[in-house]
């Protein structure tokens, strides 16, 4: 399936919209359509001709026993005209052309079918002509509602031709007399008309159940979009976090390049919910997160609500000291924010303490990473709150990080030592 491109508003707006006489959709859900559509319908157009092309050459048999004098020219018209176009025509259809070159071909076929049909009538001399009239209504079928079936912008282009060519030649034939005549033309009318309600309402169906169907796929896109989110903060959730971290472990080509976790949790937080209630403690959490989702802004980056006031961001294809630098940014972010918190911290407003660890995902599961950006954030809480651990300096810790077991080791040990 394809991407889907449209909103659900719009197709909802569609789906319960006034109901117009046009049976297509606005520009944007059209276009869905289309590339939804596309491969199926060139595909059935393909098939559909390969079908007819002998069905259509069984039509030699009625000139043969009826109109015998013109059977040679049929054949001709047939074998080195019409069939190989309608083969070019399934070639080129196959090749999947721009929708409009799709249906222009498709549209081709039919009006060079009943092109051949009234040249062998025009031209021939056999009375018995006038019984063989009724070859224009299985090409009327095939036009507007089995196997060709073109779309009904062009069916009702293509039939009113094929009536209108149709009738000049059976008004012009000298050997049609006027009742049969009038019989044929009246005939042909109501076929061309039933065909191309057939048409219709076969058209107007088909779009509607895709209407249907897109409105599911977008409803049910957005359900899984929820439930991969944080309702408080919009941020991803831990079913999110896990599935990226699925993701990331398997690409092949980031198995070489390192990934750094930074763990964050917001210092003091239940005293600011105790002092300034659980609504200001919400509105904290989400000052944080859009804090944090502003600091991050490379494609395949993740950050994650982990637990209560606790965040994860993961970065994938990003060095230590990156990482560390990342997180020191964002810590300076959100004491820019001066969201206040009285009464604990020294400087009477919210603050937070980040862990920082990588690794090659060749050398750690994503478990381990996390367990040592954990074990980096105790240390930063140890060390006093509001920062980084490690911090931002070359010592032996974070060059030991190119060996991740050994720096899971000396963060728990600074953890301890603190
Ligand atoms: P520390 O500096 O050591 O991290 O202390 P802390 O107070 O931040 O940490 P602690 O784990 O003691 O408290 C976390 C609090 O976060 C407890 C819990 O009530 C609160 N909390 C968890 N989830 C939510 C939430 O969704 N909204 C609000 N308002 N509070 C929450
Ligand atoms: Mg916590
Ligand atoms: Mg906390």
């Amino acid at each position: 399936m394809n991407e889907i491109a449209v909103t659900l508003a719009s197709v909802d707006a569609c789906v319960n919209g006034r109901r117009t006489r046009s049976i297509r959709f606005p520009p944007d859900i059209e276009r869905q359509f289309e590339a939804d559509m596309h491969d199926k319908r060139c595909k059935r157009l393909t098939i559909g001709l390969l079908v007819s092309a002998p069905l259509y050459n069984l039509f030699l048999l009625g000139d043969w026993l009826l109109v015998p004098d013109v059977v040679r020219l049929a054949m001709w018209v047939h074998f080195s005209i019409v069939t190989p176009w309608m083969l070019l025509v399934a070639w080129l259809v196959s090749r999947k052309p721009r929708p409009f070159v799709r249906e222009l071909l498709a549209a081709s076929v039919p009006l060079l079918i009943i092109l051949q049909i009234d040249l062998g009538f025009a031209l021939t001399a056999s009375e018995s002509a006038a019984h063989y009239q009724y070859v224009v209504i299985p090409t009327l079928l095939y036009t507007n509602v089995s196997l060709h079936r073109l779309e009904f912008r062009f069916a009702r282009v293509v039939t009113a031709a094929i009536l209108l060519l149709h009738t000049a030649f059976v008004i012009s034939a000298s050997y049609i007399s006027a009742p049969i005549a009038v019989t044929i033309i009246v005939q042909l009318l109501i076929c061309g008309y039933i065909t191309l309600i057939a048409n219709y309402t076969m058209e107007r169906d088909l779009r509607r159940a895709y209407l249907y169907s897109l409105r599911d796929r977008l409803r049910h896109a957005d359900a899984d979009a929820a439930s991969r989110r944080d309702p408080l903060t919009g941020l991803a959730n831990r079913l999110h976090l896990d599935d990226e971290l699925s993701r990331v472990w398997s690409r092949p080509e980031c198995r070489a390049s390192p990934v750094s976790a930074v763990m964050i949790d917001i210092d003091h937080f239940k005293h600011l919910n105790d002092r300034y209630g659980h609504a200001a403690g919400d509105l904290c959490l989400k000052r944080v997160a859009a804090i944090l989702q502003a600091e991050i802004r490379r494609t395949g980056d993740l950050v994650a609500r982990y637990g209560g006031e606790e965040f994860l961001i993961i970065l994938p294809d990003m060095a230590m000291m990156d990482a560390v630098r990342l997180a020191e940014r964002i810590r300076r972010s959100i004491e820019i924010a001066a969201i206040p918190n009285e009464g604990r911290s020294l400087l009477g407003i919210v603050t937070a303490s980040f862990g920082v660890a990588a690794c090659s995902p060749s050398d750690l599961s994503p478990l381990e990473l996390i367990a040592a950006a954990d074990h980096a954030l105790y240390a930063a809480k140890g060390k006093g709150r509001n920062q980084v651990w490690p911090p931002l300096v070359a010592d032996a810790t974070v060059r030991s990080l190119t060996e991740p077991l050994t720096f899971m080791a000396s963060s728990s040990e600074a953890a301890r030592g603190v």
